[in-house]
């Protein structure tokens, strides 16, 4: 009998929850979510009809082996759905909500014993058998494994933040938070080009119609466009796969893309990126730590823009606001941020290296995800790392794991029964963030644990 507990109330907890209910076996399931609503986390929260998803309806879901589909489901909500649409969030939120209930609901039927835990975990203490989770209500669960689905950590303001900006009340660390405040500001200014400060620039454009919108990051690159219908896969995509799989150098590699794009041009470039999607873990995971370095430092910003592409909407709307001369995006790096209200923002333009210094009376920080564990002030993770249960990643990019997501601890060995899913796992995996990656790991580690249970030999949890 093995009782497991699952930290983190996201999606990704939401889709292993699910997974597991499925499975039978004799040990108790705990999903501890923490407060907000279970199955949302972060990305579908929002309430906003144009925070839009950046995959189309059909590509999104929470199981493998789902109950329901997701456009089946937002065609009862809308009748005009596509399954190429780019759906607001909100809609795959309510989705994610009905489909681990309705799971729940058949385990209850079958008396198989689990519990829904809506308070934060603070510590995992390891027992001589399994470990004691202990949780922000004062209880503690006794279980055999724990499975960290915690997502990406919250942000840490940019070093080039002062104190007194910081306390100002005119710097947002959290761009969610927008819609909490009620004064609209003259100007404000998006440190960040990315999907999160795209989707802050069109909110901020709706809250505060008369508000002059600012973004500036290193290269003021904002994200390429989704084409509006799916474009033809690439002819020739399996033999660049295997060309990059052979491949040891990431200026290569790159050279190999662009080569193949180019003698292409009767097919869509985004083809050929969306191609690679099912290698990108591999091709990761065979790049030496100097690789991985010389990538992020080099080529992170144009592979995310183009990996990570905006909904046509969203693009469309972000050109409008440029054309009315509302929003400038700057290729500039922030070299300071400070003062008490407004704030002023010292930047260096990439071009000209120009020193110049913008005012606003409200800034908001929106870098991306943070997956800096070594650094953060989430107090489970903390522990973790203090108790040398977890290390950091080397790159701050998630924890150390093994490919079956098990953590890897600060003797250099596989922690017995503590597995992550999602962000964290970016140093092992690097394409694990999405719905489509975080559902197949989902669907490989539920099977995995009860394969491990039931006492047969566990299938590696990397082989779906
Ligand atoms: C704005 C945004 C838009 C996105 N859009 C898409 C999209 O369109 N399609 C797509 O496939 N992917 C999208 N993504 C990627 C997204 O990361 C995944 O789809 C998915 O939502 C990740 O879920 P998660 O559970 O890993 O993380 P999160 O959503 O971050 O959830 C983690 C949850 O764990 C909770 N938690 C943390 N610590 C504890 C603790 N100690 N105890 C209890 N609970 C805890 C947190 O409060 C949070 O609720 C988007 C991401 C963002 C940020």
């Amino acid at each position: 009998m093995t009782d497991i507990a699952i930290i983190g109330g996201g999606a990704a907890g939401a889709a292993l929850f699910g997974a597991l209910l499925n499975r039978e076996h004799g040990g108790s399931l705990h999903w501890i979510t923490g407060p907000a609503t279970p199955g949302r986390g972060v990305a579908y929260a929002t309430q906003e009809e144009h925070h839009l998803l950046n995959v189309r309806a059909v590509g999104m879901g929470l199981y493998v082996d789902q109950d329901e589909d997701f456009v089946q489901h937002a065609t009862r909500q809308r009748a005009d759905v596509r399954a190429t649409d780019f759906l607001p969030r909100r809609l795959f939120g309510d989705f994610v909500e009905a489909q681990w209930r309705k799971r729940m609901t058949a385990a209850e039927k079958r008396a198989r014993p689990f519990a829904l835990h809506t308070v934060e975990a603070l510590r995992v203490e390891p027992q001589i058998h399994g470990y004691d989770v202990l949780l922000s209500d004062q209880r503690t669960l006794h279980v055999d494994t724990v499975i960290l689905a915690v997502g990406a950590l919250s942000p840490r303001p940019l070093r080039t933040v002062s104190a007194q900006a910081l306390a100002s009340g005119a710097f947002e660390l959290n761009p969610w938070n927008l819609p909490r405040r009620s004064r609209a500001p003259r100007r404000l200014i998006v440190i960040g080009t990315g999907l999160t400060a795209v989707d802050t620039l069109l909110s901020a454009s709706r809250q505060w119609p008369d508000t002059e919108l600012v973004a500036v990051s290193r290269h003021g690159l904002l994200p390429f466009v989704h084409p509006e219908l799916p474009a033809q896969p690439y002819p020739q995509q399996d033999q660049l796969n295997a060309q990059l799989l052979a491949s040891a150098a990431t200026a290569g590699m790159l050279r190999t893309i662009r080569h193949a794009i180019r003698h292409a041009p009767q097919v869509d470039w985004r083809s050929v990126i969306d191609g690679m999607r099912p290698i990108n873990t591999t091709v990761w995971q065979g790049l030496s730590l100097a690789r991985r370095r010389q990538f992020l430092r080099h080529a992170r910003w144009i592979w995310e823009a183009a990996r990570h592409r905006t909904a046509p909407a969203s693009a469309e709307f972000i050109q409008q606001l440029r054309d009315e001369g509302r929003l400038q995006v700057h290729a500039a790096r922030v070299l300071g941020v400070d003062g008490q209200g407004p704030l002023d923002v010292t930047v260096r333009a990439r071009a000209s290296q120009a020193l110049s210094r913008l005012q606003a009376d409200l800034v908001v920080q929106a870098t991306g995800l943070d997956t800096a564990v070594a650094f953060t002030e989430h107090a489970l993770l903390a522990q973790l790392i203090e108790d040398g249960l977890a290390v950091a990643d080397p790159l701050q990019l998630g924890v150390a794991a093994q490919p079956d997501g098990r953590l890897i601890n600060a003797r250099g060995d596989a922690q017995p029964g503590l597995y992550a899913i999602g962000s964290l796992l970016r140093g092992n995996l690097w394409e694990c963030t999405a719905m489509p990656e975080i559902r197949a790991a989902a669907h490989t580690l539920a099977a995995h644990l009860a394969a491990e249970r039931n006492g047969a030999p566990a299938s590696s949890p990397a082989t779906v």
